[in-house]
């Protein structure tokens, strides 16, 4: 018998990430810089919360919306944090990581064909979650001398009558771009104009390094039609627990939470135990890893600038997306190469979509040492591509 698979998971291309990762595996002495995770543990009262309530016995279901001292928690956090008020019992919802989050968000929004608006280089996750909800994800692409920020004027080029709404990830993956206050306030002045539901996926919010993240929400006129996706992964180096949340609409979030009843029930209930004490009392932790990336920052973007990758410095999150026109190799060559001649694995910026040719992806969660050895190498692998460009100019 021949099974057939659903034709629009068929003609989905696997992601870019996972199919360049296979190549690593049984190599010895990679030093990976691919993988979009803390290289921290998750921190030890956090785990140790996780356990005493296994050991208590808390290991049934919780209520489909999450556990109420989690919401409680998570709407106390937005409002002392950032001022945005949300009620635990209708506007936010515990999910399985922002990745069940955003999936819900545009189930519950979009109608067959719906256009919805993908700045790219973006997550590799949006698009094909887009088109699995029945949806038509538009890509606009950002440029690298706008920092790969989305422009309002980017924006309003992009609007048409069938467009539902835009996804916005900022600190971004794969660039580590942010927005400021002025670039905030002028995308929100375009949106305020339109009937655009936005998908805020600040997951790496808690990481912006020179200035203070700005929630979407907190500007006039937004928390009306953002869903605001945070979560836990990131900040607290939690991505096993797999715990995020929306915040958002009443009717959005009642929406989301019926999806979300019928095929999740609930977010693991050790996770959500243990996502209180990071809220309670993981700040100063959070504090500290953020320290720690700064400085690993420095580092990888002195190096890469130094040796002829530019780059931009990244605003947050733990990504860097240095170019690599110069080698007149594609991202994909360029990857592969240095993966097999110098054993440091990076990912291709294509992964993350066609405007990311001629960049490729840093992943800066890893040890220090780790990132002075891998940027040896990547020198060492540059001296030998020009060498031969330069031999070959000669010949
Ligand atoms: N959004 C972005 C931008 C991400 O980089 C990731 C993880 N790589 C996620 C969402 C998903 O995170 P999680 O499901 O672990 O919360």
């Amino acid at each position: 018998m021949k099974i057939k698979i659903a034709k629009r998971v068929r003609e989905m291309p696997p992601s870019g990430i996972r199919a360049f990762f296979d190549l690593v595996i049984g190599m010895d002495d990679v030093i990976s810089l691919g993988v979009g995770e803390p290289d921290f543990d998750t921190p030890w009262h956090i785990r140790e919360t996780g356990i005493y309530s296994l050991e208590q016995g808390f290991t049934s279901y919780t209520s489909n919306k999450g556990l109420r001292e989690l919401r409680v928690a998570i709407s106390e956090f937005l409002k002392s944090r950032h001022g945005l008020e949300y009620d635990p019992e209708e506007e936010i919802l515990v999910t399985v990581g922002v990745s069940e989050a955003l999936d819900l968000a545009v189930r519950a929004i979009l109608e067959r064909n719906d256009k919805f608006l993908v700045p790219q280089p973006s997550f590799v996750s949006y698009a094909p979650m887009v088109s699995l909800a029945g949806g038509d994800p538009v890509c606009i692409e950002t440029l690298e001398k706008e920092g790969f920020r989305l422009t309002p004027e980017a924006l309003r080029r992009s609007l048409h009558r069938s467009v539902r709404g835009v996804i916005l990830n900022y600190p971004s993956n794969p660039t580590g771009a942010s927005y400021r206050a002025k670039e905030l306030e002028a995308l929100a002045s375009v949106i305020r104009g339109t009937d655009l539901i936005v998908l805020s996926d600040e997951i790496y919010g808690e990481l912006t390094y020179d200035f203070e993240h700005i929630p979407l929400p907190t500007l006039p006129g937004m928390k009306e039609r953002t869903v605001y996706l945070n979560g836990f992964s990131k900040a607290y180096a939690m991505t096993g627990w797999r715990i995020g949340y929306a915040a958002g609409p009443r009717e959005v979030i009642a929406a989301m939470t019926k999806i979300h009843q019928y095929t999740i029930m609930c977010a693991s209930t050790t996770g959500q135990v243990a996502a209180c004490e990071a809220l309670r009392r993981g700040e100063s932790d959070v504090q500290e890893m953020k320290r720690e990336y700064a400085r690993r920052r420095r580092l990888v973007c002195e190096r890469l600038n130094v040796m002829g990758l530019p780059c931009a410095k990244p605003d947050g999150a733990f990504y860097i997306f240095p170019s690599i026109a110069s080698t007149g190799l594609d991202s994909k060559s360029f990857s592969q190469r240095l993966l097999e001649q110098k054993k440091v694995a990076v990912v291709p910026g294509t992964a993350f979509g066609r405007v990311g040719e001629g960049f490729i992806r840093i992943s800066y969660a890893s040890s220090y040492e780790n990132l002075k050895e891998a940027m040896d190498r990547i020198e060492d692998f540059l001296r030998g591509l020009r060498g031969k460009s330069a031999a070959a100019a000669r010949s």
